[in-house]
């Protein structure tokens, strides 16, 4: 994971070749990137803004999931690992995080991490 770059999906009617900041959306709450919220890009263009990002720290983090927690057959939107994946490399209980407004927007634990260092790394978020 990484800060996003031009390969990413934009909104319907962006200019390939002016890309506002605007025109990338959170894949979790469809957000619009600005300057108030980072951004960390997953693969295939896929986003997630550091508001959806903290709410999934803490719900993956805090051992009393609220009912955002996804069950083990899920398909993570920004590494696209899925369950059978998971098993393989030995994660397959591991829960994800399902946006609580866009429904078959999940994210695994390890995606969680990792875009959390990746953010922890932006001097302008704290
Ligand atoms: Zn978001
Ligand atoms: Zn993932």
């Amino acid at each position: 994971l990484r800060a996003r770059s031009a390969s990413s999906v934009f909104k319907p009617g962006t200019n390939p070749d002016d890309v506002a900041m605007s025109d990338v959306l959170c894949d979790f709450c469809g957000r619009e990137w600005t300057e108030d919220v980072p951004f960390i890009e997953g693969h295939r263009g896929r986003h997630v803004c550091g508001r959806c990002l903290e709410l999934a720290r803490a719900e993956l983090a805090g051992g009393a999931p609220t009912g955002d927690v996804a069950p083990a057959p899920y398909t993570c939107v920004l590494c696209r690992e899925d369950a059978a994946d998971r098993a393989a490399l030995r994660r397959a209980n591991e829960p994800g995080w399902r946006s609580p407004i866009v429904d078959d927007a999940v994210m695994c634990r390890r995606c969680a991490e990792e875009a959390a260092a990746a953010l922890a790394k932006d001097p302008d978020w704290q």
